[in-house]
This record gives C-alpha cells, sequence and structure tokens, in this order.
C-alpha cells in the first residue's frame, strides 16, 4: 500500500522565497547580497566595540537558537565566556542542515553571509575567541568563502578577522549538524554525535571551552549587536521575539522560505508560503523530530508555548503539508525508515530499536493486518526513548507517538489491513 508519501526538499531542488508579512530583517538586503549591499542596508560593524554589551544585550532581547533546541542565546555565551579553563574559547556557527525538510540555514547563507560573518565575529569577540568555524553544506560555504574574499579585497580590520573563520562542509546526514557531532566532525573528521559527558561550552572542540551556535542565531546577534534589543524585540510576541527563517515544504510545487515574527499561527504561514490550509489534513511541525498537528489545529501560533500542547515545538523552523486524501501513516512509515538508515549505529536504541520501529510502521502501511499494533509501537517507544547518546531516538519516538494519535483513524484501518485513503491515492 506504500507510495512515496513524502514531498519533502530534493536535493539541488530549486527554493523560493516567499515576501514576509513584516519588512525583512535577516533578508533585508536583498537576494545574494554583497558587501557593498550589505553595509548600505545594515552600517558599518566593529565587533570589538560590542565586546562588553553583547551578554547584556543579549540577556534583554530573549533570543533563542534557531537550530532547533531553542536554548537562551545568551546563556550559551555567558557560559562559554565564564568558563574555569586555561584554554581560549572557540566559535563554531553551525549551518549544517541534515534535516532533508530544512533549506532555511542554506538560503541564509547564500542569501546573507555577511550577516552570518558579522555574528561569528560578533560572539567572538565577546567570548575572546581566536579561532572560528563555518560548518556548512557546499551550497553555503561558497557563498561565504566568496564573502570572505570580498572582505579580503576591501582590506581593513575585519578583513583580517573574516579570514579567520575556517571553512568545514558538513556531511549530508541527519545526524550531521547534531551539537556534538558538529564538534567530532572538526577534530576527527567523522561527524557522530558522542555522549553528551560535558557541556560544549566548558569542555568542548579539544576540550576546550565551545560556543556553537547555529547560523541564523548568529545572524540575528549581528543585528541584536547594532540595533539593540527593543529593537528585536518589536517584532514578535513577549514570548517569542524577533523573527525566525521558516521552510515550507510538503505537498507544495515548490518549497519556501519566510521570514516571519515569532509567535505567528501556523495557517498564516501556510497562506503566505503559498498553500490553502484548508486542502491540509495534517502539518509536520517542527521536521522530522517533530509532531504531526491535524488540519483543525493549525491556528496554533509557531512558538515554543503556543505548540507544547501538541507536544511540538518550531524546531529549525520546519512545517512539512499533508494535503486531504493522503494517508498519514504512509507518510510517517516513510520518514521512520529514513530516520532508521540515518542512525551513526553506535547505540543499542539506534541499532536494535529504530529498525524494530521502522519495520513496524512500514508493515503497517503496506497493509499487514496486526490488531496488537498499538501495543507494539508503544512498547517500542518505551524501550527506546531516552536511551540514546543523542536525542536521534527520542526525536523519532516523538514523531511516531503523534502521528498514532493524530492519524488515530488510519492506525484503525490498517490494523485491519485497509486504508482510508488507498482508493484515492492510486487514483492519483
Ligand atoms: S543515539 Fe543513535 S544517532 Fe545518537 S549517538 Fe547513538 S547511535 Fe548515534
Amino acid at each position: 500500500m506504500t507510495t512515496a508519501a513524502v514531498h519533502y526538499p530534493q536535493p539541488g531542488q530549486r527554493v523560493g522565497l516567499s515576501p514576509a508579512p513584516i519588512p525583512p530583517r535577516l533578508l533585508a538586503a536583498g537576494h545574494l547580497a554583497d558587501l557593498a549591499t550589505h553595509l548600505a542596508t545594515f552600517g558599518a560593524f566593529d565587533p570589538r566595540s560590542i565586546s562588553s554589551t553583547l551578554l547584556p544585550e543579549l540577556e534583554r532581547s530573549g533570543l533563542t537558537g534557531r537550530g532547533g533546541a531553542a536554548f537562551p542565546a545568551w546563556r550559551k555565551l555567558m557560559a562559554t565566556a565564564d568558563a574555569d579553563t586555561s584554554k581560549r574559547p572557540v566559535v563554531i556557527a553551525n549551518g549544517a542542515e541534515g534535516e532533508p525538510a530544512s533549506r532555511k540555514d542554506a538560503v541564509l547563507l547564500r542569501n546573507a553571509p555577511h550577516l552570518v560573518i558579522d555574528g561569528i565575529l560578533a560572539t567572538a569577540a565577546a567570548v575572546g575567541a581566536h579561532r572560528c568555524y563555518l560548518y556548512a553544506g557546499r551550497d553555503g560555504l561558497e557563498a561565504v568563502a566568496a564573502a570572505i574574499d570580498e572582505r579580503r579585497a576591501a582590506g581593513g580590520g575585519g578583513a583580517k578577522e573574516a579570514a579567520r573563520i575556517q571553512l568545514l562542509e558538513a556531511p549530508d546526514a541527519f545526524v550531521s549538524g547534531e551539537a556534538t557531532a558538529v564538534v567530532n566532525a572538526i577534530e576527527r573528521g567523522l561527524a557522530v554525535p558522542r555522549d553528551h559527558v560535558a557541556h560544549l561550552s566548558t569542555a568542548g572542540l579539544a576540550g576546550g571551552p565551545t560556543l556553537l551556535h547555529n547560523v541564523e542565531t548568529l545572524a540575528h546577534i549581528a543585528l541584536i549587536a547594532r540595533y539593540g534589543s527593543e529593537w528585536f524585540r518589536s517584532a514578535g510576541t513577549v514570548d517569542d521575539p524577533g523573527t525566525r527563517l521558516v521552510t515550507v515544504s510538503g505537498d507544495l510545487a515548490q518549497t519556501r522560505v519566510l521570514e516571519v515574527p515569532g509567535g505567528m499561527p501556523v495557517d498564516e504561514i501556510l497562506r503566505l508560503a503559498g498553500w490553502d490550509p484548508d486542502g491540509l489534513r495534517a502539518v509536520l511541525v517542527g521536521g522530522y523530530h517533530g509532531a504531526w498537528i491535524a488540519a483543525e489545529d493549525l491556528s496554533v501560533p509557531m512558538s515554543r508555548q503556543g505548540l507544547a500542547a501538541h507536544g511540538a515545538s518550531p524546531g529549525a523552523g520546519i512545517l512539512v503539508t499533508l494535503a486531504k486524501g493522503r494517508c498519514g501513516i504512509a507518510a510517517t512509515a516513510e520518514i521512520i525508515d529514513y530516520l532508521a538508515s540515518q542512525s551513526a549505529g553506535q547505540c543499542g536504541p539506534c541499532r536494535f530499536g529504530l529498525p524494530a520501529l521502522a519495520s513496524t510502521w512500514r508493515d503497517l502501511a503496506s497493509g499487514v493486518p496486526d490488531p496488537s499494533v498499538r501495543t507494539r509501537l508503544a512498547g517500542l517507544a518505551i524501550a527506546v526513548n531516552g536511551r540514546g547518546a543523542c536525542a536521534h531516538p527520542d526525536g523519532t519516538v516523538r514523531l511516531s507517538r503523534s502521528a498514532a494519535r493524530v492519524f488515530a483513524d488510519d492506525l484503525e484501518q490498517h490494523t485491519e489491513g485497509h486504508c482510508l485513503h488507498a482508493a484515492r491515492r492510486s487514483a492519483s
């Protein structure tokens, strides 16, 4: 019964930019901004001038990480700056998008590389780092390399600082952007997660204090460093200040990246991306480690607080749409199959638990009758959740549980070997 159920962006596929509902911030300089346009749009910036004020400004701004974990940006910066060690801190900009449904970091790096560079240099000045890395897919790296060359050609102090940023290509694998995998990739050339026995802020790269931020977070930091926390808070809500980049994909003609104010309802974001929410059955919010939300609940704000009741979070700002008439079981089975294939193979829950979970969903999608499938799914979730060295098993369980909840009717039919959507699927 299974069909190719999920339409996430394919490698090399063109990604469109949708108009922002408010004046854009991160993408204010327009497409493919060069140094002159960047400076004309945002103004000149000396990272050393904000080294002592950045931390309190970040705390007042309420900026949280845009890579998925949503950790307060100022806390990471403070922990790295205060680390009790003789080693000098290191700054790492993480632009790896192993998540197939995310394109926002690549879009940001391509269109606003200078803003990300400013964010790296601002945080490096604030924590006293001499070494900086940018880790991202090839597309993004090329744009940043060209931007660094532009600065070098323009001369001045900023050119020397930007030239210190080392560029490293991230492999195209789901877990390659996990924080400890990034450190491993730089240290050993192997992008696999490691045990979270110590915080990166105190003992990260080569055992030294390491400030690792997502590239979008760094671009926001570059703007807060220029314009302050009040300006940042003038968009979004009290709970979810500022703007965020969102990638909308799925049953759409073209994947879109948009910059939206914090707390904007999910259905409004979908409309801006060109999709009528009435034509949807559900939306996967937060990416492959996220949770399905039923169409009738899509007026929920795209914020941590708003999505919590649905067991979801914005993650890296990801919405994957599932059109009416599509089978939620087939879509989920396809994603869990993919996630099981992306294990780094280091921990038991990943090596044995995820393949078992994937095979259960596959059988379910294929119409193998199994009245005990709910019990089996629940048992596997308990066996796997919280037992890996990283959050890969937990994220997969979150998706599995949300699918069993949101597609309860489908699940009921599939346990008896039927699919409510099979006729429509085979007709399409
Ligand atoms: S939980 Fe899975 S992905 Fe994470 S470190 Fe262990 S084997 Fe690797």
